[in-house]
């Protein structure tokens, strides 16, 4: 989990909710390896934007590697520390890192559960609007798979689901299952382009 601040005293804000794997960087599978974690082209530069915009920007992914034994949870914290740099040196920051660790049938017992923040389950997205002050209802959820825009429908955003990563197969139906995205984009910075810029401008002004 990230350190928060906590802001009461103003309304709530619209934030935009990523995925990891597939939308911010590459998809490679499990990453045991700093170097492996390689991001996706333009999605810095999308987020930068957002940043610029005052838009909150918070990752939501789930990481089984954990719950599955294939490396420890403080491991989860050098992922994101490499991802943090990586993002910094294109002049982009992430308002909040919330990871699941989890999955039912796990192999390390004390992660494996059926918890209520792996994706689909809304866990990580609210506890992110209770921790930021954030308006779910106005807010944005991407990603390459079903179950990022499932999530994202549970808990009242708009959702966009991205070609990129598995999205593509999800799409053609071959894997999980074909949801009900409000859009469909090859990647994230041209969902920034075509959706976020203008909605966000639009309410921003
Ligand atoms: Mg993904
Ligand atoms: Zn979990």
């Amino acid at each position: 989990m990230s350190s928060p601040t906590s802001d009461t005293t103003s309304p709530p804000k619209p934030a935009v909710f990523l995925d990891r794997d597939g939308t911010i960087n590459q998809e490679v599978g499990y990453i045991r390896d700093l170097d492996k974690l390689a991001l996706i082209p333009g999605a810095a530069e999308a987020i930068r934007q957002l940043n610029q915009m005052g838009i909150p920007v918070v990752v939501v992914t789930n990481q089984s590697g954990v719950a599955r034994g294939y490396y420890p949870e403080s491991w989860m914290e050098q992922l994101h520390g490499r991802l943090k740099t990586l993002l910094a040196a294109e002049g982009a920051q992430l308002d909040g890192v919330y990871y699941c660790p989890h999955l039912p049938d796990g192999e390390v017992p004390e992660y494996s559960f059926d918890c209520d923040c792996r994706k689909p389950e809304p866990g990580m997205l609210e506890q992110a609007a209770k921790d930021l002050n954030l308006d779910l209802g106005r807010s944005f959820m991407i990603g390459d798979k079903a179950t990022d825009i499932d999530v994202g429908l549970r808990v009242g955003c708009k959702t966009i689901l991205l070609r990129s990563g598995y999205g593509e197969q999800v799409l053609k139906g071959e894997y999980q299952h074909i949801p009900q995205s409000d859009y469909v984009f090859d990647s994230l910075i041209e969902s920034y382009e075509q959706i976020l810029k203008p909605y966000f401008s639009h309410l921003l002004n």
